[in-house]
């Protein structure tokens, strides 16, 4: 099985690692790795994989018109998911011309500032789970935003809820947690220390999965708990500036609110010429 090491360390941006198989020719399974495969609504991760000896790889063999040395051959790797037996498949722009091998060494890249923006958004879901006291009933997280769907039919005593999402108190609430610079942590709980312990499953934010033996409690202090399996930053100070978009309806009770990096939407809007590079105040 894949090791995933994302889960050890998600600051980790690169790792050597063995080609254990191909589910086609332009998926790759590897022995361990550090690129995250989608779930739980966050995207799969970008980056590179790079072979470490020029041997054999003549059709992919390039040459450094500077040195005359035989460049490393990269492959760019655009997207991750889980296989049926959950080992990572790590899926390239396009097959490699000179075959990879099993067996061959690669160097793993991933793509950080993609990873960074989602690791900041999806810590920051977790604090706008907190904020809201309705149940989640869908969520999605991408570089550039984020979004949880929150069913509002009734609040967090089962009573029909009547108070409507406040804007501009999440913006508050949120922009207080993240200068709270709380730690994020996390810890595995095994499902018999869970039924054991009926009080702490009352207070999680979402219910965890069953069946799975172990799960994965991530936590922010005194704020947030709930089994997750994602990547998260490891104090919310470095969520940063979070920008809260307008609340949508969704269906009759759900309420869907969107995330963005304030920095990011700046950086885009930067892109497009609606400000100017060096202004990082246009977008608060
Ligand atoms: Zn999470």
């Amino acid at each position: 099985m894949t090791k995933l090491l994302f889960r050890e360390d998600p600051y980790a941006r690169r790792c050597h690692a063995q080609v254990v198989r191909f589910e086609s020719p332009s998926a790759v399974v590897l022995d361990r790795t550090v690129f995250f495969a989608r779930s739980g609504g966050q995207q799969g991760d970008r980056g590179t994989l790079v072979r470490q000896s020029t041997k054999g790889a003549a059709a992919d063999k390039k040459t450094d018109k500077k040195t005359g040395k035989d460049e490393l051959a990269s492959f760019a790797v655009t997207d991750c998911l889980y296989a049926p037996d959950r080992n990572i498949l790590h899926v390239l722009e396009a097959p490699p011309d000179d075959a990879l091998t099993e067996g061959e060494t690669l160097e793993g890249n991933l793509d950080w500032q993609r990873r960074y923006a989602m690791m900041r958004l999806h810590t920051a879901l977790h604090l706008l789970c907190s904020l809201v006291p309705h149940g989640v009933s869908g969520g999605n997280i991408a570089p550039e935003k984020a979004r949880l769907d929150f069913d509002c039919s009734v609040d967090a005593n089962g009573n029909p809820d009547g108070n409507p999402l406040d804007k501009q108190a999440l913006q508050q609430e949120l922009d207080r947690l993240v200068r709270d610079d709380r730690p994020v942590s996390e810890r595995w709980i095994d499902e018999q220390e869970l039924t054991n312990n009926p009080q702490l499953v009352r207070t999680l934010a979402v219910q965890p999965p069953k069946g799975e033996g172990r799960v994965r409690l991530v936590s922010i202090e005194d704020c947030d708990l709930q089994p997750c399996g994602g990547t998260h930053v490891r104090s919310t100070a470095e969520v940063g500036d979070i920008l809260v978009g307008k609340i949508e309806n969704k269906g009759k009770h759900n309420r869907r609110i969107t995330l963005r990096l304030a920095d990011s939407l700046a950086d885009s809007l930067a892109d497009s010429g609606e400000i100017p590079t060096t202004s990082t105040t246009a977008a608060t």
